[in-house]
């Protein structure tokens, strides 16, 4: 789960980490307000959405007085911002950070990761702040200084001063810089993060330290257990049916091909996909509807994949272990009467009682095709969405 830059830098604030002094604003007259108070010479005005990449579409703008601070505002205020991460549609701002702004004298980079491979948290620094760390990583990885940490030590002092140093911060800030590094460790451990990103983090003028972005993303299988953060949770910034799927417990990730999934299992559904993009077809979507794939379930998931406009034809592929597969043909026959399916749809049972499955679907006297193999089942839809998108 993402959040917001300013909530971000709430939560960082609480464990120590130097943050500008900032508000968030819903209104250019909110806007306004916070910057009167905050009383600074330079104000900073900042798009708050879920993706990076805001300064250089417009959604970040340096105010010198109120005016500017109100001209600004109700320039980003509902505009919709296209960056790298937003995707060409963009995302609509709908609140601003305002924020004290500071004499920047360095930018730098520095975020914590999980690193997969190593099952181990990693520290990650760059003296090449502001800019992506993805693009630092293609050109210059040698300006990419590492700390692995051990689980059961935690980042240690020396390793944060080794960073430090190695990103040749002035001798005079590496302890505040070190030090800054433990407390932001401290924040990633304790609210359960995948992702706690600096970009930039900054040195100023007068010789302080300053966190002038923050990233973070957490565990959505801990958030049980953090539920101040979960608190934080911004629907607007998600995508609708991946939230409408998260109330009935299925898994549903949209992406930009035209066949439609339906699997149970998140192994199955991954090896679905891979084998549609073997066919030469491409998956609208990833849907795990999980183990008790119940009619209710189903008819969910079917109205999820056809809300979207790009999908031309579906592939549903069970295997029926806990839930047998007649019952499940049941559902697939009650969700296509229910949504008067135009579109072609194969499906593929396997497991307890496939049979009356099949037969259930081939008796239905509905437009079901049945594939006989995972293989036979993606080679048929992509052919039926071929032949549909080539009559048009
Ligand atoms: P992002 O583009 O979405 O990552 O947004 P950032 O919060 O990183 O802002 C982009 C850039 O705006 C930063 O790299 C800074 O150069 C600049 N910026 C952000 N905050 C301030 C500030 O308080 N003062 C000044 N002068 N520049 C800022
Ligand atoms: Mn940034």
């Amino acid at each position: 789960m993402n959040i917001h830059e300013y909530q971000g830098k709430n939560i960082l604030r609480q464990y120590g980490v130097n943050v500008p002094n900032g508000h968030v604003a819903y209104s250019i007259d909110e806007a306004v307000e916070y910057a009167k108070r905050i009383g600074s010479e330079v104000t900073v005005v900042k798009a708050q959405i879920h993706a990076g990449g805001r300064g250089k579409a417009g959604g970040v703008k340096v105010a010198h007085n109120l005016d500017e601070v109100r001209a600004y505002a109700k320039e980003i205020l509902g505009k919709v911002l296209v960056t790298p991460q937003t995707g060409p549609e963009g995302k609509e701002v709908k609140r601003l950070l305002i924020e004290e702004g500071c004499n920047i004298d360095k930018e730098y980079y520095l975020g914590l990761v999980l690193d997969r491979n190593l099952s181990k948290i990693v520290l990650m620094g760059s003296e090449e702040g502001g800019m992506e760390i993805e693009e630092v990583a293609a050109e210059t990885p040698e300006k990419i200084f590492k700390e692995v940490i051990d689980p059961a030590i935690g980042l240690t002092g020396f390793q944060a001063r080794r960073l430090a140093f190695n990103l040749n911060f002035p001798n005079k800030v590496i302890n505040k810089v070190a030090n800054l590094m433990l407390n932001l460790y401290q924040a990633f451990i304790d609210k359960d993060c995948m992702v706690a990103e600096i970009n930039p983090l900054v040195t100023t003028k007068e010789g302080n330290v300053l966190a002038l972005d923050a990233k973070m993303n957490f565990d959505g299988n801990a958030l049980y257990r953090q539920k101040d953060v979960l608190e934080l949770r911004d629907l607007d910034e998600e995508d609708r049916n991946e939230i409408e799927a998260s109330k009935y417990d299925l898994s549903y990730i949209q992406l930009d091909g035209d066949i439609g999934c339906m699997v149970n299992g998140a192994g199955l559904a991954m090896a679905t996909m891979d084998i549609i993009k073997y066919e030469g077809g491409n998956p609208a979507n990833f849907l795990d509807v999980g183990g008790d794939a119940t009619p209710e379930k189903v008819a969910e998931a079917f109205k999820i994949i056809l809300s979207d406009p790009k999908v031309k034809g579906i592939l549903v592929n069970v295997f029926g272990g806990i839930m047998k597969c007649d019952y499940i043909a049941q559902g697939i026959i009650a969700a296509t009467k229910q949504f008067d399916l135009k579109i072609p749809l194969v499906v593929r049972l396997e497991g307890t009682n496939v049979d009356i499955g099949k037969k259930l679907l081939n008796e239905s006297g509905l437009n079901i095709t049945a594939a006989d193999s995972m293989g036979d089942g993606a080679k048929k839809i992509v052919n039926m969405v071929k032949e549909t998108v080539k009559q048009k």
